[in-house]
């Protein structure tokens, strides 16, 4: 399996530490507010990520923080004045429901608060020799560590520089704040460093060090998160890491490109964001926005519009069109039909492990809806396959890779399939005025009928 590895800058074939197994670390969302579609996209990469390189035979160990700790949560807790605890348990709550709304499987990965985690980070603050301690708290002396670096060439000219803020300017190198002394109204903890009492909270970027180290041994193998947590987030993820213990942090670092609104990055900052609950009050389902993620391959930029959603829904249709095959199995098999269904799999697997080709998967799916939906699958055939079966296999099989839960395409009921026949009957008949009818009441609980060379065959609307 092949990935762009941002530490290289190139191609890699993946290597795990430990043979089938692999460590696989996300930088997780700041529980403060709603996290906006651009978030949800860079997450959606991360999950395909995870599924490629379990269909491609590997075991993930995944982990990910929850920042529940950081600047933007203390201002946000005092402008609407609530406690920051019930701002972040909260948001928590928010993000989880929203993550699993597009598909994003976190049931089996290990999710860390930053606040259950300080003696772990206070733990990689001590190991760090080129830290000191400032008036504000204790920063990361770059001078003293010329590895700074890996991911962007910066200009070193302003390393005297000390940043106090977690997200601060991108252009320049700053010594960066591992541990904030205690500001008033915010929580604190004791940390005995050199001989004395430096009260206070983490900053930002040691806590990624410290839960990934602790979860998944230093080095791992994969790290992950957004472009713009290249610069300073990962850098100094990196450098602190390596400073404290002399071994690399991860051994591939992969970057998801940004969603853009208008050609601009979509952002709080900017003003320029959507939530999925926007896409939901307009009538679309959050997995048209997995899929129109999928549809761009991760290191591009993707754009929103909501006519690309509308699109990317349309073609959700039309999958769960093809999941709702498995409900009308008929005769007049064609061998191809069997052929298809046993050798996708390995292809799928394929073609995504060829760097998270996600634009090749979804031509290959629409491709097979296509011909299926010409096909069509008998049941009876039992003298070679069961094809309802494969085709029941193969759809489990996408839900595993690409999360979009084609399973979930009920069958409909038996009075609803007797309208059906009462509609084909109404129309040998002659009796147009009745067949529309029953069409209508059947558009009333979201059946769509095709009228195909072999028969009726309805789809979910
Ligand atoms: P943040 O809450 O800003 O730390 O962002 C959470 C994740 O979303 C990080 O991995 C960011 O890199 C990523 N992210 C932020 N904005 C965008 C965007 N417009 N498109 C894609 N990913 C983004
Ligand atoms: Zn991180």
């Amino acid at each position: 399996m092949k990935l762009y590895n941002s530490l290289s800058r190139k191609a890699e074939e993946i290597m795990p530490i430990q043979d089938g197994q692999v460590g696989l670390y996300t930088c997780g969302p700041t529980v403060y507010d709603h996290v906006h579609i651009g978030n949800l996209r860079t997450y959606i990469n991360e999950d395909i990520l995870r599924r490629t390189l379990k269909a491609n035979g590997l075991k993930v160990k995944h982990v990910m923080n929850i920042t529940d700790i950081e600047d933007k949560i203390f201002a946000r807790s005092k402008e609407t004045n609530k406690p920051y605890k019930e701002l972040t348990s909260h948001f928590e709550k928010v993000f989880l429901d929203d993550v699993k709304r597009v598909g994003i499987d976190l049931s089996e990965s290990t999710l860390v608060r930053a606040s259950e985690a300080i003696e772990d980070m206070q733990q990689v603050i001590i190991k760090i020799p080129n830290k000191y301690v400032a008036e504000d708290g204790i920063y990361f002396d770059i001078a003293k560590y010329p590895e700074y670096g890996v991911f962007v060439k910066l200009d070193r000219s302003h390393s005297h520089h000390r940043i106090n803020n977690d997200e601060y300017d991108k252009e320049h190198v700053a010594d960066f704040a591992l541990w904030k002394a205690k500001q008033p109204d915010e929580p604190s903890w004791d940390f005995e460093v050199d001989g004395r009492n430096i009260e206070g909270r983490p900053g930002w970027h040691i806590e990624c060090s410290a839960m990934s180290a602790k979860h998944l041994g230093q080095p791992f193998d994969i790290h992950t998160g957004g472009v713009d947590l290249k610069f300073p987030h990962h850098e100094n993820e990196v450098a602190q890491s390596h400073s404290a213990s002399g071994k690399k942090l991860a051994n591939y670092w992969v970057h998801s490109e940004h969603l853009l609104v208008d050609g601009k990055k979509m952002s709080k900052s900017l003003k320029n964001f959507y939530t999925l609950a926007d896409v939901i009050d307009k009538g679309f389902d959050p997995l048209a926005l997995r899929l129109l993620v999928l549809q761009a391959h991760y290191r591009t930029e993707a754009h929103f519009t909501w006519d690309n959603l509308e699109a990317a829904q349309n073609r959700l249709n039309d999958y769960r069109a093809m999941a709702a095959l498995r409900w009308q199995p008929r005769k007049h098999l064609k061998d191809a039909s069997t052929y298809i269904l046993r050798d996708i799999p390995k292809q799928f697997a394929a073609i995504l492990a060829n760097d998270l080709d996600t634009p090749g998967a979804l031509s290959l799916l629409s491709n097979i809806a296509t011909q299926l939906g010409a096909l069509d699958l008998d049941s009876e055939n039992a003298n070679r396959y069961n094809n309802v079966q494969d085709f029941t296999k193969l759809l489990e099989f996408l839900d595993d890779l690409l999360g979009l839960k084609l399973m979930n395409v009920d069958d409909i009921s038996d009075e609803q399939k007797d309208f059906i026949n009462q509609r084909e009957k109404a129309r040998e008949d002659k009796d147009w005025t009745k067949a529309d009818e029953l069409r209508k009441q059947l558009e009333e609980a979201k059946i769509g009928l095709n009228d195909t060379d072999h028969g009726v065959i309805w789809y979910p609307l």
